[in-house]
Formats: C-alpha cells, structure tokens, sequence
C-alpha cells in the first residue's frame, strides 16, 4: 500500500473503533481512543488513534483532527510513564508500507523503553496474552489525568 489511496473503513481499528472488534481500550475522549498493541514491540506499547477520521495516515490527516490527537497522545505517554516508570518513551507513526505501516487509519504508537532492554521487532512479535495487556490498560487508565 502506497502513500495514495482510499480509506477502508473495514480496517481492524475502524472494526475496534465500532466494537465490532476486541481491544484492551486505555482512555477515550471525544477525539481519540488509545488501546494496547496485540504485539507489542515493548511491555506497555499503546496505541492512539482519531475517533473521528478516515484519514490513513498523516499526511491525509486535517489539522482539528491532528490537534486533538498529538495532545491524545501526550495525555496516555504521561499515563503510560506514571504506570510503569519506563526509561524513556518511542513515540512513532508510520505512512505507506515500505514505511512499515500494516493499519491504514492514522495511529500513533506509544512504546515504553528500559535501558539494556532490546526493541521488539515492529510487526514480527508474537500476540499477547489479552489477560496481561487488559491489566497493562487498567494501570495505564489509572494513571490518565
Ligand atoms: P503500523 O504497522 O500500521 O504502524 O501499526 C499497526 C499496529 O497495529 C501494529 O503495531 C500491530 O501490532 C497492531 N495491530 C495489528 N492488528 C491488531 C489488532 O487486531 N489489535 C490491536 N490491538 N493491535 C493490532
């Protein structure tokens, strides 16, 4: 998939975003809905997502949309630090394939870092247990503010 094209709304986070899909949800507002990555690159990888967009990646984005969800992102990397005191933060987005972008509806990835502890291999790590990544949500929710 190139940068061009049309938005599928039958993509697996428009699925999530109408419930027609599972998801360990984090935080939702008007705007954005934050929920943990299936595979996570790193214990605690979230992922931030417009509500309200049939946008597929950045650059297709509007302005009010891309606002609202930058600050989205900011409120759960804050939640996701206080949870789970992680060494630093990768905050990442991708567009077009050879960009390794899989979901084509704009989201941003959220990945909690420790130091000495490798990067997990984006979109080639194994599913999680939905039990763990429910608990990861609680915590990370708990500390929304
Ligand atoms: P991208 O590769 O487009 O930047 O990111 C898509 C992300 O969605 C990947 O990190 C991938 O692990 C995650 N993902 C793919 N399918 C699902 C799913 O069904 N549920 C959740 N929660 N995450 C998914």
């Amino acid at each position: 998939m190139s940068l061009d094209g049309t938005y599928d709304d039958g993509n697996i986070f428009a699925k999530i975003l109408r419930g027609e899909a599972p998801a360990a949800r984090v935080f939702e507002d008007d705007h954005v809905l934050a929920f943990m990555d299936v595979f996570p690159q790193a214990r605690g990888h979230t992922l931030v997502i417009p509500k309200h967009s049939t946008a597929r990646n950045l650059l297709d984005e509007e302005p009010r949309v891309l606002s609202a969800l930058i600050l989205g992102v900011q409120r759960v990397s804050r939640a996701v630090r206080a949870a789970l005191n992680p060494d630093g933060l990768m905050v990442s987005q991708f567009n077009g394939a050879p960009a390794g972008q899989t979901v084509y509806h704009l989201h941003f990835h959220i990945v909690p870092r420790w130091e000495g502890e490798a990067l997990g291999r984006h979109g080639a790590g194994g599913m999680a247990d939905p039990a763990v990544l429910k608990a990861l949500a609680e915590q990370i929710a708990a500390k929304i503010s």
